[in-house]
């Protein structure tokens, strides 16, 4: 009888779909179509769009240039990394070695956990 392992899954998919759609409604939570900078220069956090970023540095024909800060007008805005474990945005040090990723804020190291070096932002 396989039909209430069925239901069990199609109950357990359900319950994911809706803590996954109440966690992107709260408001702190990241939104993953946007990405958070941070300035290094003055140290101001501003949100952007994965698409306008990538405008950005497609028009200076870097795919990792730093984005132009809206407070003090620097080319000095780094994309931030949302901790895959708690969600708190973090800058990582940009000389950063394997295990130097850690969440300011839990701890949570994803290199510990990915085996892709890739870093698309
Ligand atoms: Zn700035
Ligand atoms: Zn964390």
């Amino acid at each position: 009888m396989k039909t209430p392992i069925l239901v069990g899954m199609a109950v357990v998919l359900l319950a994911v779909a809706v803590y996954i759609s109440i966690a992107s409604l709260r408001g702190n939570e990241p939104v993953y179509d946007d990405i958070r900078v941070q300035c290094t220069a003055c140290d101001h956090q501003w949100d952007v769009s994965a698409r306008a970023a990538a405008e950005e540095r497609a028009a200076a024909g870097d795919p990792r240039k730093p984005l132009a800060c809206p407070r003090c007008h620097k080319a000095a805005g780094r994309a931030m990394t949302p901790c895959d474990k708690c969600g708190a945005w973090y800058l990582p040090k940009q000389d950063a070695q394997a295990g130097m990723y850690k969440c300011p804020q839990c701890g949570f190291d994803p290199e510990s956990t990915t085996d892709s070096g890739d870093i698309i932002y």
